[in-house]
């Protein structure tokens, strides 16, 4: 299948009208995404959004449930965003955090209703990477910038048009509804073209890095590592993989509500117990556990690198840490503090 990126704008319309669709708009000089009212609102060239699409599916704060107790009885209202939507423009790297992320939220411990109802209602739409960013270092995790590892659909630019990628059945479902037109063979070409010509410049030897994380928690590097770091949680906020929360209780008497809120292991206050104790009171502890959460923990739990590569944290840092530094420099290659 084929759509022409004139035809994009009436193809959302028609999606809007049964579906709400999330897609990246303008917000001052980047892009996020966004319920959109036109499809004429979407803007799809500009690379990935600033922010992740994590939040579409697990907000940075969301009412659970709120109560009331009175003298005809208690109520409880619990709701559930179950609208059937379409994200539309997501990128793939994005799109496979989504994947990491079911991991957390739904394993045999756990499920979470409130982001399984949202991922069970959403069609991912993607959109492969043509010219990867400088940044980007999604083939050194299991990934790349084709990748459909978490999409229903990826379309290939190629040019004036993307080739429709049909990944699974629920994508299949979308683009029967939108009745685009089938590729033609010269179609197909250029989309295997545009696919072998998108390059990752930066690889992050990951070998090994398990299996050192596995053994160096009180190495000497610790202490150098985190240095500049401020502990902002910048990077944790930014990050599509990183999920750690709080829950709140706020009451008046007899009714109130419990709200999840986004929290950052960056926070001298995350591991904060009620005792007063606080077993990371260092910045490089707390450094330390963001780079064995998403390098050790999240393997060992889940056989997974708990990081797609998407460069946020690295463009994103206000004393420009990188990541692709940090785990150089603990897997033992040349010294390179100098991020
Ligand atoms: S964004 Fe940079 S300074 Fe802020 S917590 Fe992350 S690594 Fe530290
Ligand atoms: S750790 Fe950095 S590169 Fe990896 S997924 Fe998070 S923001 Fe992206």
């Amino acid at each position: 299948m084929i759509v022409s990126k004139k035809d994009i704008p009436n193809l959302l319309d028609k999606m809007i009208a049964e579906y709400d669709v999330l897609a990246p708009v303008k917000k001052d000089n980047f892009t996020v995404f966004k319920p959109i009212a036109s499809g004429a609102d979407a803007v799809l060239g500009e690379g990935n959004t600033k922010l992740p699409a994590k939040e579409l599916f697990f907000p940075q704060s969301e009412k659970l449930f709120s109560y009331s107790v009175t003298e005809e009885g208690a109520k409880l209202d619990a709701p559930m965003d179950d609208k059937k939507k379409v994200l539309f423009g997501v990128r793939p790297c994005d799109a496979r955090s989504l994947k990491l992320l079911d991991n957390v939220f739904d394993n045999d411990k756990f499920q979470d209703p409130y982001y399984l109802t949202r991922r069970a209602n959403t069609v991912m739409v993607g959109i492969g990477c043509n010219m990867p960013s400088s940044t980007c270092f999604c083939t050194s995790v299991n990934s790349g910038p084709f990748d459909t590892s978490g999409l229903d659909i990826l379309l290939v630019d190629t040019g004036d048009a993307y080739v429709v990628e049909l990944v699974t059945d629920k994508g299949k479902a979308l683009a029967d509804q939108a009745g685009l037109a089938a590729a033609s063979d010269a179609d197909k070409t250029a989309a295997a073209a545009a696919k072998e010509a998108a390059v990752v410049t930066c690889q992050v030897n990951t070998d090994g890095l398990k299996a050192k994380l596995d053994v160096n928690f009180y190495d000497p590097i610790w202490e150098k590592i985190h240095e500049k770091c401020l502990g902002c949680g910048a990077c944790t906020y930014l990050c599509p993989t990183c999920h750690c929360f709080d829950i709140v209780d706020d009451a008046v008497d007899c009714a109130g509500c419990r709200v999840r809120n986004w929290d950052s292991c960056a926070f001298p206050l995350f591991t904060l117990h009620g005792s007063g104790h606080n077993p990371r009171t260092s910045n490089k502890e707390r450094y330390r556990n963001r780079i064995m959460h998403k390098f050790k923990y999240f393997v060992d739990n889940f056989n997974e690198i708990g990081c797609v590569g998407c460069g946020r944290c690295i463009k994103n840092c206000p004393v420009n840490m990188d990541i692709r530094v940090v785990l150089e420099n603990i897997r033992g290659s040349e010294a390179r503090l100098d991020s």
